[in-house]
């Protein structure tokens, strides 16, 4: 451990520093030039310069609040420094005749020019200027930069800084030394070009950032292979697979072809799979979904279904009962909502065996679910489930000693450079193709003062027997947002359109209520849904062919990307009325400016990944897996496309390396990779 001081201990803590090798690796955020003195006189306003004065006067002001207030001379000319929040102690320290240095920046305050905490030192005696360019850390309240440097600087004469390539390895990707990266970092040169290093793009930085995506890498791969090594059952009857390809209304596209060949060819292998089934919204991965669960039926054995709303669920269980049935194969219902004793009988009977195919919600990770041979697991909307949900499935096989096979999918299209990266444990099969028939959905930004005229187009449209979404933001815990409930836009829409039937859907309504109302809309006999969010995922309705969003400047990307994919199924050109309340945060413009210009799905992830950043945009996903500090998924996709090769090859040649980089990469964080 660093120190025996519990405080210190907790503030590097909370820095994510728990050991020597953390702080070899705590680096700068970035540098400031204190190589050379600016003359009071020459101190310019608006960029950060370094002065060094003697006190003229240190007085405490009220003007209007309490301030410490320093006046200095160099022989150029008088400056002030100004302290809002300071101790006694540096009153103390700054008496007249001291000499101080201090750096930042000169505005324009109410004694003349002046620099409001600054950071500076009393210098006891005329002390050289720094020969190089001064580190900057990242830190926490109580803990200065200094101390922290020190604390660096006896890691860095500590720590082992071996490399962790071997030599050959590291000529070849012409890669500095790791100690040398970690000492210029941490100490540049003088001759060290400033811009390279604040861009992040000097040998140094590009060592770090090459070395922490190895770390990343090389715990996802292991992962991966590690799973080679696990027993699954080898799936490869095909009858019932054949027979429901055959009664299908419609061929596969070509896309849907390719991801089932590539299923079906991982089912087949005696170790588990762990594919990403990845699509657009309406792309058709329920039907390959439906293929996947089919095999393990006709191999003899059980498949699960899940998915993470009880709407979703249930239009699963919907499709795969109208699919499947037919064909002779059961399938059965399980949620958290069902009656105990119903739950209970449904569990017992897929314990022993006699239900081939389950679809449900999170009800089925619980406990007292096991099933008796389940060989195919299949996670929609993986994204919204949590790490540990998903390993829990995994284990409900192991009755019979094998692991299930695992698909997921997914309709949040996710950029290159993310699935080389946090899913690099898994493999990806993409669909990359509507099915024909599709009509594109035309986008309108519409200010909300403009209701009256898109309740009329609503009317408009159903009379010509077409269907209307009206999306409205999360209802009631949001009250402080002053966001119009969906009850209240309801009621609105109920009394201004008397003559068509407006359904209510939320969070909050008991499933029965809801599954009601869904059927009813489903049906046709429910004209407008109104709807929170919960309609986001899954739902498929082709006669719909309007969506009103409101507050549209509250969604995220992703999320009108999703909601917008509810419509355009059908044959009818479909329309998405994105409603939004002046004025516009920057945030807000741009991301409906974005939805607007395209709906290519990879486009749509691309900028929500660059606006939210990696760990937000992974959700759920990000608590299994370490991101990343130095390295930029978007700036460094070279470095990164090394990092994935490297990693394979170390795993495979040389796993003394391989490990001694994960010590010192991902040291502390291991379980959580693990999990
Ligand atoms: P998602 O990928 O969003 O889950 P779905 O699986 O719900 O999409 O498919 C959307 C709709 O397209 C469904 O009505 C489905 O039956 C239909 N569909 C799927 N594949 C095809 C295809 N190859 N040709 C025509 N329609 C298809
Ligand atoms: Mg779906």
């Amino acid at each position: 451990m660093v120190s025996s001081d519990t405080s210190l201990k907790s503030k590097l803590a909370k820095l994510g520093i728990h050991s020597q090798r953390d702080l070899v690796l705590h680096l700068p955020l970035r540098y400031e030039d204190e190589t050379t003195l600016t003359p009071i006189a020459e101190a310019h306003e608006g960029h950060p310069v370094q002065i060094e004065g003697e006190v003229l006067s240190c007085e405490i002001a009220y003007r209007p609040r309490r301030q410490l207030v320093v006046k200095l001379r160099d022989p150029t000319g008088i400056l002030f420094i100004r302290f809002l929040n300071f101790y006694p102690s540096q009153q103390k320290a700054l008496v007249e005749g001291a000499l101080v240095r201090a750096f930042g920046e000169v505005r324009p305050g109410f004694f003349g020019g002046e620099m409001v905490h600054p950071r500076y030192r009393v210098l006891r005696a005329p002390e050289p200027l720094p020969d190089a360019l001064t580190p900057v850390y990242p830190t926490t309240a109580g803990l200065a930069q200094q101390a922290l440097r020190k604390l660096i600087d006896q890691a860095l004469a500590n720590v082992d800084l071996s490399d962790t390539l071997p030599e050959a390895v590291r000529k070849r990707l012409k890669l500095s030394p790791f100690e040398e990266a970690v000492r210029v970092l941490h100490h540049p040169q003088p001759d060290a070009d400033p811009q390279a290093l604040d861009e992040r793009t000097h040998p140094a930085w590009q060592r770090v950032k090459f070395d922490e995506l190895l770390g990343q890498q090389l715990s996802m791969r292991a992962h991966y292979r590690a799973r080679s090594r696990e027993a699954a059952a080898p799936l490869s009857a095909d009858t019932l697979t054949k027979r429901f390809l055959e009664s299908l209304p419609f061929r596969l596209t070509g896309a849907q072809r390719r991801a089932w060949g590539e299923i079906e060819r991982d089912l087949g292998r005696t170790h588990p799979m762990h594919r990403l089934l990845q699509g657009d919204v309406g792309s058709g991965k329920t039907v390959v979904a439906a293929l996947a669960a089919l095999r393990a039926v006709e191999s003899g054995r059980q498949a699960a279904v899940m998915a993470p709303t009880e709407i979703l669920a249930e239009q699963h269980f919907r499709k795969f009962s109208a699919w499947l049935t037919p064909l002779g194969v059961e399938v059965a219902w399980l949620t958290g909502s069902q009656r105990k004793p119903e739950r209970k009988r449904i569990a017992t009977e897929i314990a022993a065996g006699k239900l081939p195919l389950v679809v449900g919600t999170h009800a089925l990770f619980q406990e007292g679910v096991a099933f008796r041979n389940l060989a195919v697991a299949i996670v929609d909307e993986q994204h919204r489930f949590g790490v540990r949900q998903r390993l829990a499935l995994r284990e409900k096989g192991t009755v019979s000693d094998a692991l299930p096979h695992l698909l997921m999918m997914s309709a949040t299209p996710i950029p290159r450079t993310l699935s080389m990266s946090y899913y690099a444990d898994l493999d990806v099969s993409v669909i990359d193709e509507l099915p024909p028939g599709r009509t594109p959905v035309i986008t309108k930004l519409v200010a909300d003062t403009r209701r009256d005229e898109v309740i009329a187009r609503i009317r408009d449209a159903c009379a010509e027997g077409r269907q209307a979404y009206w999306v409205c933001p999360l209802i009631e815990e949001s009250e402080a947002l002053d966001l119009q409930t969906a009850i209240d836009t309801h009621a609105r829409l109920a009394a201004e359109l008397p003559e068509l039937s407006v359904g209510l859907v939320h969070g909050r309504l008991p499933p029965a209520e809801k599954a009601a109302v869904m059927d009813a809309f489903v049906a046709g006999k429910v004209h407008v849904l109104v709807a929170t969010t919960v309609i986001e995922v899954g739902v498929d309705v082709p006669n719909a062919s309007l969506m009103v969003i409101e507050h549209a400047e509250r969604f995220g990307l992703a999320q009108l990307h999703q909601l917008r994919g509810r419509i355009g199924r059908g044959a009818a050109a479909s329309v998405c009325i994105m409603l939004y309340q002046n004025p516009l945060s920057e945030g807000a413009r741009r991301r409906l400016k974005i939805v607007f210009e395209t709906s290519d799905g990879f486009r749509i992830a691309h900028e929500d990944l660059m606006l939210r950043g990696p760990g937000e945009y992974l959700g759920a996903r990000q608590s299994g897996v370490p991101l990343l500090r130095f390295a930029d998924l978007v700036r460094d996709e070279a470095l990164l496309r090394e990092a994935r090769a490297l990693a394979d090859e170390l795993l495979e040649r040389a796993p003394d390396a391989a490990r001694r980089h994960l010590e010192r990469w991902m040291s502390g964080r291991a379980d959580l990779v693990n999990a």
